[in-house]
């Protein structure tokens, strides 16, 4: 299986990528862990992405489809894997499509008067990577899952959100009707518990 995640920031990709991947044993591929990596790395690619995930803009398509190229040639994708975050534009889809076939595209919908306040009490892991709500965990700043270290992400400001949110609406909500046309759009409805959410994802997985 080939799925590709869709959904604006803060629709509970990540969270649904982890169950997902714990379920399906798929690699879960995020652009924006592979970035923030080489941020902590200070790699050139770092370097670079970091200039534009500051502002909340989206880095350039050809490094970003170089970076997912060499990812899923990788032998661990050869059985599928699960991209959570990638492509975020058409013209990152029409790459995709030149060097791997997608079986489903998962699409979390979310009203976008919920997402804002979703990403600035977002709190995530140093150590195991997931995420958290304020309104669940309250003002502790150690992961209820793993015990690691709770942190803020750099972008999850009001003003970068915003202009992530803006992003989304402007480059990549367009990806639902160019995936709807190719018949291999599913939708579900994100605004819910995280066990909901993942039920009825999983009732679309279980179809493929
Ligand atoms: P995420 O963790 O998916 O919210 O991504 C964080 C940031 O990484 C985004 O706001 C972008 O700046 C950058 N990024 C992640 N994925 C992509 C992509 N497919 N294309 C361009 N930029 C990306």
């Amino acid at each position: 299986m080939n799925i590709v995640l869709l959904g604006a920031p803060g629709s509970g990709k990540g969270t649904q990528a982890s169950l997902i991947t714990e379920q399906y044993g798929l690699p879960h591929i995020s652009t924006g862990d592979m970035f923030r990596e080489n941020i902590r790395e200070k790699t050139p690619l770092g370097v670079l992405a970091k200039s534009y995930i500051d502002k909340g803009q989206l880095c350039p398509d050809d490094v970003t489809v170089k970076m997912v190229e060499e990812r899923l040639s990788r032998a661990d994708c050869k059985k599928g894997f699960l991209l959570d975050g990638f492509p975020r534009t058409i013209s990152q889809a029409e790459a995709l499509e030149k060097f791997v076939k997608i079986t489903c595209v998962l699409d979390i919908e979310v009203p976008l008067d919920k997402l804002l306040g979703r990403l600035t009490g977002r709190r995530c892991c140093e150590k195991c990577g997931e995420s958290f709500h304020v309104s669940v965990i309250g003002k502790t700043e150690i992961c209820p899952k793993c015990g690691g270290k709770l942190y803020t992400r750099a972008d999850d400001n009001e003003e970068t959100v915003q202009s992530r949110l803006n992003v989304y609406a402007s480059q990549t909500a367009s990806l639902i009707d160019f995936y709807q046309r190719k018949g291999v759009l599913k939708s579900v409805n994100g605004d819910a518990a995280v066990e909901e959410v993942f039920a009825a994802v999983q009732e679309v997985l279980n179809t493929l």
